[in-house]
């Protein structure tokens, strides 16, 4: 593992518009990218920020609640010895603020933001084939060219904003959980209707709920959750951590999801019915994502996977008390961990509080925004001073297809991507040579603990691109052989799971009206993935065209 030394902190003077190459984004993936290009390879690099600050996700989601459901321990870079040492975890899953400090930290210790120009949003990226640059435009007109651009723009950063009609008439307040303002807001004596039930929904409501004096939740899809059990780390605990990070990592990278816990290679039938009862009770009361790792094939056979659906969907009716309200949260319609499966800090206790109740809205459809709340197709209206969208993001290709990319020939992404994203490993699109997508559609992605994910794919960029440069070539691009066989690989994975069974899933691009329905993520596994790209760079970067 690397060791870190402070670099020369003078700043590039600003005028310099032509680098090597060019990062969009500066969360996870941009910060590391950064760091290998410039301080590993010694390339001139420029990242492009929209926001004002580093952290990406955790910049954005400023929510009540907002916190990791990866454990702390391994939700941080791994690649160095030195940041784990210096770097101290408080809770088992960090709070926004902490992360957001985590990373500035980073940032700071690795002289990251003097090569990052912040409140820099990209327009426009466009190839231009016979000088082999790419032509980027910020919104505010500038430009910056290079030779490689890689876009570290994220898998959830584009908010997805219900187009409810009326929305503009609302007399209240509205924000979206993935753009909350950094002043915070405050639900003192207001009436709250969230909207959404996800991983964000469960995360903000229970928090809402303690301080506004009404919350509405308006639930669409029922969705199972597990608590987290959160608490503070112990000292034992982080100096464990410590001594023994290097097993801890390898067992990151060798595991289907880059969880620090391996799953378990027992089948649900293996047991008998009262053991499989006590090996999930044990799972609930350890809390977090563990809890899918209790059997080998939770994701994979639709029988056992009931087991541990009707498990979950029993502990929801046993904690909420009024039935009617028992029997809306669990009346869930995908198997359990199709959806991103969220885990909570008394998100079904909630519903016992007095100012809280809950409305379907998949029987009672949301009609209309109005002046001073929402209506339903029924008629009902629910009155509120304050509507919250925890409505999600257009996932996994949103940020990407919003930023004017336009490959060879002006060849925009929008339209190589009009059927689904299309792609070879997730990582580079063909007719875009060059152009480089961390933790792109195709790829493990958010099936995974990412920063294990971003690790490994900003590793086999900056690899591929000292390979380049080492044998002299200037170019590089997917064959479009190569992606086709890629994307029926990424198709059969997913058949080999229940993960497209989630209908409403936004794994399939269900959540945003017009989207195509394609499972976006590469679901074999993050440990096969990594043997299949180290495979393909081994033998000289099968599946591309390599040139001068
Ligand atoms: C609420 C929430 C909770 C999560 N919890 C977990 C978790 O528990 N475990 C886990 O592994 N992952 C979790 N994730 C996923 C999380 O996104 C990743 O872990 C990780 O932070 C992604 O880092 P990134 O750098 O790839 O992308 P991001 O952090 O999304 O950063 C992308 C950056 O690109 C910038 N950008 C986008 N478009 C442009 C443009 N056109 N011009 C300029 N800049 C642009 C954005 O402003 C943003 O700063 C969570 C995500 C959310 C939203």
């Amino acid at each position: 593992m690397e060791s870190i030394a402070l670099r020369d902190a003078a700043p590039r003077p600003r005028e310099t518009t032509e680098f090597d190459a060019l990062i969009i984004g500066a969360g996870f993936s941009g910060m590391y990218q950064l760091h290998t290009l410039r301080d590993r390879l010694g390339l001139s690099v420029q990242v492009l920020e929209a926001a004002d600050g580093v952290g990406g996700t955790w910049y954005w989601n400023r929510y009540p609640g907002a916190r990791c459901d990866s454990e702390s321990h391994s939700y941080c870079y791994s690649f160095s010895d030195d940041l784990i040492r210096d770097w101290e975890w408080s809770e088992r899953y960090p709070e926004q603020p902490e992360i957001i400090r985590y990373l500035n930290f980073v940032a700071d210790r690795l002289d990251l933001k003097r090569d990052i120009c912040f409140n820099t949003r990209v327009a426009s990226a466009e190839y231009d084939e016979p000088a082999n640059r790419w032509h980027v435009t910020t919104e505010a007109g500038e430009r910056f060219t290079a030779q490689y651009l890689i876009t570290a723009v994220g898998c959830l950063s584009t908010a997805n904003i219900p187009d409810l009609p009326g929305l503009d008439t609302f007399a209240g307040d509205w924000y979206h959980t993935g753009l909350w303002p950094h002043e915070g807001v405050d639900f003192t004596g207001k009436r709250v209707i969230q909207i959404g039930t996800g991983s964000t929904g469960i995360q903000s409501a229970p928090v809402i709920a303690r301080s506004a004096a009404h919350l509405t939740v308006l639930q669409r899809t029922p969705n199972y959750s597990v608590p987290a059990r959160n608490a503070p780390l112990s000292a034992e605990f982080r100096q464990w951590v410590k001594d023994h990070f290097p097993e801890i990592r390898s067992v990151m990278r060798s595991t289907t999801n880059g969880h620090p816990f391996r799953i378990t290679d027992r089948s649900v039938f293996d047991v008998s019915a009262e053991e499989r009862l006590d090996i999930y009770e044990e799972a609930w009361q350890r809390g977090g994502l563990q809890f899918r790792a209790s059997f080998r094939d939770i994701l994979s056979d639709q029988a056992a996977n009931d087991t541990a659906a009707e498990f979950i969907k029993h502990k929801i009716r046993q904690i909420v008390k009024d039935p009617a309200t028992a029997a809306k949260l669990s009346d869930i319609d995908h198997p359990y961990a199709a959806k991103r499966p969220p885990i909570d800090t008394d998100y079904f206790e909630t519903f016992n509080r007095d100012n809280v109740e809950l409305v379907d809205v998949r029987a009672d459809p949301i009609e209309a925004i109005t002046p001073t709340g929402v209506r339903l197709r029924s008629g009902a209206e629910h009155p509120a001073d304050i509507i919250v969208f925890a409505t999600g993001f257009d996932a996994m290709t949103g940020a990407l297809t919003r930023m004017g990319i336009r490959g060879r020939d002006g060849l925009p992404l929008t339209k190589a991507w009009e059927a689904g994203p299309h792609n070879y490993l997730g990582l580079q699109v063909a007719g875009f040579p060059n152009m480089f997508t961390i933790t792109g559609p195709g790829s493990p992605s958010v099936l995974c603990n990412m920063p294990v994910a971003i690790e490994q794919h900003v590793e086999w960029i900056t690899n591929c691109i000292a390979y380049l440069r080492k044998q002299g070539l200037a170019r590089i691009e997917a064959l479009p052989d190569a992606a086709d066989q890629w994307v029926q690989q990424v198709n059969e994975a997913a058949r080999a799971t229940l993960l497209p069974k989630a209908h409403h899933s936004w794994y399939l691009g269900a959540n945003v009206p017009g989207k195509p329905r394609v499972f976006m993520p590469y679901a074999g596994g993050l440990a096969r993935y990594r043997s299949i790209c180290d495979e393909v760079a081994a033998t000289g970067y099968q599946g591309f065209a390599l040139g001068v």
